[in-house]
């Protein structure tokens, strides 16, 4: 880097940012723990994967169902008993086909649409990650596993506090005839981030 560019800031490590947070909250009489126990909680048995996969699932099954999601994420997952945080305004589904390739990422910080696709992976969240996938989409998916040919166009979608997207990703071929229930099971949080197609069912 020449020296006339500033240098970026550095980060605290994760250990010193949580105690200063700690810090601060005590200071101000506040005792965080109850409420970090119940949103883990809540975190590990309501936000969870398997929401998103079941309206993959309807979506892949359900032309009509397809069509409401895509005019509107946030109706549609609530026909099917998934609620939102408020500030969550805009749920936007984005439908992946054999020559439009979508990811998602939040080049700010970490949002997603966690209540239905669950909390983001750890890489989701890093600086690389987050500025590479904008820059050398192809290469990053590439570096994840997913080798898309050069004729499929990827779109990336920055996720932003109050528009949540989820990738409703191709339905692999081979699943014809498959139960809602048996196709969810096959829908990955990776998938609805766009860093995975689902792969067909072995022979
Ligand atoms: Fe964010």
């Amino acid at each position: 880097m020449p020296a006339s560019e500033p240098t970026p800031p550095s980060v605290a490590p994760i250990e010193r940012r949580v105690d200063a947070v700690h810090s601060v909250l005590d200071r101000h009489g506040l005792h965080p723990d109850e409420f970090v126990v119940e949103a883990t909680r809540v975190a590990d048995e309501q936000w969870v994967p398997e929401n998103g996969a079941r309206i993959v699932a309807r979506a892949w099954t359900d032309p009509a169902y397809r069509a409401r999601l895509l005019a509107n994420g946030r109706a549609a997952a609530a026909e099917l008993g998934f609620e939102l945080p408020r500030h969550h305004r805009h749920l936007v589904f984005l439908e992946d086909t054999e020559q439009v390739h979508n990811v998602i990422c939040c080049t700010l910080c970490s949002c997603t649409a966690f209540t239905i696709i669950g909390l983001p992976p750890d890489w989701y969240k890093d600086f690389d990650y987050r500025a590479r996938v904008v820059r050398e989409s192809r290469t990053v998916l590439k570096e994840m596993g997913l080798d898309l040919p050069p004729e499929v166009e990827i779109r990336v979608w920055d996720t932003t506090a109050d528009t949540r997207y989820v990738v409703l990703p191709l339905r692999p071929r081979g699943t014809e005839g498959w139960s809602e229930r048996q196709l969810a099971a096959i829908v990955t949080k990776d998938s609805m981030i766009g860093v995975a197609r689902i792969a067909p069912p072995a022979a």
